[in-house]
């Protein structure tokens, strides 16, 4: 039996076991692991595809520790690109990590927790997703608001009915323009937090998507009477090493890939690259 090399930079052998089509940009990937792996929500992976590369992803999957994990990933790029259309199932990828602090859930108990998701940025929530339901018990309501281009960009449109029913929840849809048949509401995401019916003082808020999302969703957020302290923001802007080493991802003194990448708005607000 070889030795096992205690590397950070070495990733764990990772088999494809599934491929979903979510939309005709989005897949999710099932990999199994030859080890148990452990994360917490909104903590990320590296990505190995070898002889191509490496990138960051939030996991998609249920947070904790397993020998099975869920990545969903949106084709962007030269390495996203390889992924979509030469990946399949069957072949091994590899994963380090994971990195980063992922959401603070201690902080949500005793309060409503409001997520906003737009585009593929549904997918690190859904990780944060899977903790709250688990500790509904401890909250007081999760409300979901989500926007995508059109219906068949919405990525797990399978779970939307599943969500809805879970207890003290609500989710909300929005498509960007109108679509034959959708009868639902019309407008980028910031539209469902239009006469938001929701205790603001008691309430958190984690928000993943495009960077010009964020960035109108936290306006809007600010002019409703939050308080930058309640606002978390999953800033998935670009990061190498992951360790907080090759100075990539820094907003002012903090290190994205360290220290986030979910950052509370308070703590960068007054930095002058927030939203790129
Ligand atoms: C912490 C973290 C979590 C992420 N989670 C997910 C996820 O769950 N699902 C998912 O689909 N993507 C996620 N991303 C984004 C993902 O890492 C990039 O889409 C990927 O690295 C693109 O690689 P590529 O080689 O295909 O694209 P490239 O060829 O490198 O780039 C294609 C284009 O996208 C731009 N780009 C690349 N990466 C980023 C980035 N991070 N931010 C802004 N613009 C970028 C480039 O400037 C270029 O214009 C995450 C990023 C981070 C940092």
């Amino acid at each position: 039996m070889p030795e096992k090399i205690e590397n950070i930079y070495y990733p764990l052998p990772a088999k494809v076991t599934n491929i979903i089509d979510e939309t005709p940009t989005i897949k999710t990937y099932r990999f199994k692991l030859n080890e148990p792996f452990t994360f917490r929500a909104g903590q990320f992976v590296q990505l190995t595809v070898p002889n191509y590369g490496e990138a960051p992803f939030t996991p998609s999957s249920k947070p904790g520790t397993s020998d099975e994990l869920e990545i969903t990933i949106l084709n962007a790029g030269r390495l996203t690109e390889i992924l979509h259309n030469k990946t399949i199932e069957g072949d091994t990828l590899g994963i380090r990590g994971p990195f980063g602090k992922g959401y603070p859930m201690d902080k949500f108990k005793g309060h409503n927790v409001l997520v906003v998701g737009g585009g593929v940025g549904l997918a690190p929530l859904r990780s944060g997703l899977y903790s709250l339901f688990e500790n509904v018990d401890e909250l007081k309501r999760i409300s979901i608001k989500y926007g995508a281009r059109s219906p068949n960009d919405q990525v797990f449109r399978y779970q939307y009915e599943e969500w809805s029913k879970m207890p003290k929840t609500d989710l909300s849809l929005a498509i960007d323009v109108p679509y034959p048949g959708w009868s639902g509401t019309v407008g980028v995401v910031t539209v469902l937090l239009d006469n938001l019916d929701i205790d603001i003082p008691n309430t958190y808020v984690v928000s993943c998507g495009p960077e010009i999302m964020l960035k109108f969703v936290t306006y809007k957020l600010l002019d409703l009477g939050f308080k930058p302290e309640q606002i978390y923001l999953s800033m998935n802007r670009r990061m190498s090493c992951g360790l907080g080493l090759c100075h990539r991802c820094n907003i002012g003194p903090y290190y994205l890939c360290k220290d986030g990448p979910d950052m509370c708005y308070a703590k960068i607000k007054d930095y002058p690259n927030v939203f790129s």
